[in-house]
């Protein structure tokens, strides 16, 4: 059995209960983990608590030296993690972990390991630089400086479809700003995490606890902990509100990364082989499980039918399978619940009047596992579940659009503004989409691209704050603004009020 890492021990739960963690592609037993209740909750907070005064003043430089180290420990451990993610989690091993061979044939190629490894070398260097201001003051005399301090305890809830990377996302800038830390991963993916933790082992006491359980039970009792200062949750929107409400009562600090429904429009004039690869790509990578994949394709005039004949073509090429390999492109979705969902919104939008051209149902030669077709379906109208609701699943729903103003009013309708993508050769078209399509990323001609670099979250209902960039550490930090006078004097201004005399 794996076990939890609580103020720098490997410990069980303290009723002894546990849960197991299956395979998705075999739906076999990979491990058993602790199920964490409200006592385990407790004991990671107070380890967290006791070790923040101690890592609140630890020099940036020192705090970069030990980001640094796990960077490096991570990048040797590389493999083993890589296959605990792809076991537990289902996607195709070279997103995990690329071969060495092809990253030097394609340096750009990022697999899951390495982009966390570069987001801890990212923010062990933002946390040693800049972590303040100071402004010009009001009166003689007087020094004004802003501090950005740490909150404190930070709980960290995080989702299954890139349980690693989007933890990192959070627990790198926390640990940097100066916070400590106890994260819950999904209950669907906690091998990869308590595995992860061995390359923090150097790490001070209680500086980074992880408890792993289900949402309701340790999730809950993480965020409504009334000694955890603020909390960063990724997940869907239906978590994300009951989250928002329990910090809210709590007048606590939230950090909302929530779900989406993202448009992603082809223009006329493209080369449409490659828009029809880069829109497979961005629908079904990761089986359609990624916050911002594609999930909805408005295709201008003239493109649509030989886009979407690229489409359906380049998608039959799409090999499925065991996603250690070797030679699949898409593994099995996380569970049976999430394959159920994508199908009844598959089923409710062919009885609606939609027809499929290619997909749209489980392959053949599978007894074990969750796999679906990646699928496309044409003929699909606004009021249908998958143009208006997040699908989180391989599903390519395509509209054909009259000219490129009534495709960013498409792409612009919902409810969501996560992400975005254009594939155009018109500047005009591409950057009047950036500006109308409301959207925390989008992308032109490129789409799914990360970048540690630039702020990611989303806009309306898909979040509230940013992770990466410069706003994903200010994030977990507060703003202290000191007033300092360096002569003490009296102040012609205190009592008593001499309004009938001169000043001296
Ligand atoms: P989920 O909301 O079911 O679970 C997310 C996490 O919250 C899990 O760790 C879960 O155990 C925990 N949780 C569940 N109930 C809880 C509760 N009552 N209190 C506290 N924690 C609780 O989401 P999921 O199915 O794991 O992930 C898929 C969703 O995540 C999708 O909606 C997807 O769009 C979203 N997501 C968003 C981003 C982003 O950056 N915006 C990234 C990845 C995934």
């Amino acid at each position: 059995m794996a076990l939890m890492w609580i103020a720098n021990r490997w410990v069980g739960s303290a009723d002894g209960r546990a849960f197991e963690v299956k395979n998705p592609a075999t739906e076999e037993l990979v491990d058993t983990v602790p199920r964490a209740g409200v006592a385990d909750v407790d004991r990671a907070v107070q380890a967290a608590k006791a070790a923040f005064p101690e890592w609140r003043r630890t020099p940036g430089i020192e705090k970069a030296d030990k980001l640094h180290s796990a960077a490096r420990r991570i990048r040797k451990e590389r493999e083993a993690v890589a296959i605990l993610l792809t076991k537990e989690g289902g996607k195709p091993l070279p997103e995990n972990r690329d071969e060495v061979e092809w990253i030097a044939a394609c340096p750009e190629n990022r697999d899951e390991v390495e982009w966390i490894a570069a987001c801890l070398d990212y923010y062990a260097e933002m946390g040693r630089d800049v972590v303040g201001k100071v402004i010009s003051p009001v009166a003689r005399n007087q020094f004004n400086f802003v501090v950005k301090e740490p909150y404190g305890v930070a709980g960290l809830i995080v989702p299954w479809n890139y349980p690693l990377l989007l933890l990192v996302w959070k627990l790198a800038p926390a640990l940097a700003a100066g916070n400590t830390v106890v994260a819950k991963p999904s209950e669907y993916t906690p091998l990869s995490t308590l595995r992860l933790m061995r390359a923090f082992e150097d790490f001070p006491e209680g500086a980074l606890n992880v408890v792993t359980g289900y949402g309701p039970e340790a999730g809950a009792a993480l965020v409504a902990h009334r000694e955890v200062e603020l909390v960063a949750f990724t997940g869907s929107q239906a978590t994300g509100r009951r989250v928002a409400v329990t910090c809210a009562e709590q007048l606590k600090k939230c950090h909302l990364e929530l779900g989406g429904n993202d448009p992603l429009i082809v223009d006329e004039g493209v080369d449409l082989e490659v828009a029809a690869r880069g829109a497979a790509w961005a629908c079904f990578l990761n089986m359609g499980q990624v916050c911002t994949s594609a999930e909805r394709f408005y295709v201008v005039g003239r493109a649509f039918d030989e886009f979407v004949d690229r489409f359906v073509a380049f998608t039959k090429t799409l090999r499925i399978g065991d996603p250690l390999g070797p030679d699949v492109d898409l593994g099995p979705m996380i569970s049976a619940f999430q394959r159920e969902k994508v199908e009844q919104k598959v089923a409710a939008c062919l009885r609606a009047g939609a027809r499929l051209a290619v997909g749209g149902k489980r392959p053949a030669g599978f007894d074990k596992g969750y796999f679906y077709e990646p699928t496309a379906l044409l003929d699909v109208t606004p009021e249908m579940p998958l143009l208006r609701e997040e699908t989180f699943g391989p599903v390519a729903p395509i509209v054909r659009c009259r000219d490129i103003d009534e495709a960013i009013a498409l792409a612009d309708r919902s409810e969501y503004g996560l992400g975005a993508s254009i594939y155009t050769n018109r500047l005009e078209h591409a950057m009047k989409a950036a500006e109308q399509v409301h959207a925390g990323t989008f992308w032109i001609n490129d789409p799914l691209t990360d970048n540690d670099a630039g702020p990611f979250g989303g806009m309306r209902r898909s979040g509230i704050g940013r992770e990466l960039g410069s706003e994903g550490i200010e994030d977990f930090r507060d703003s202290k603004h000191v007033h300092l006078d360096y002569v003490i004097a009296a102040k012609p201004y205190w009592y008593p009020y001499r309004y009938d005399r001169p000043r001296e």
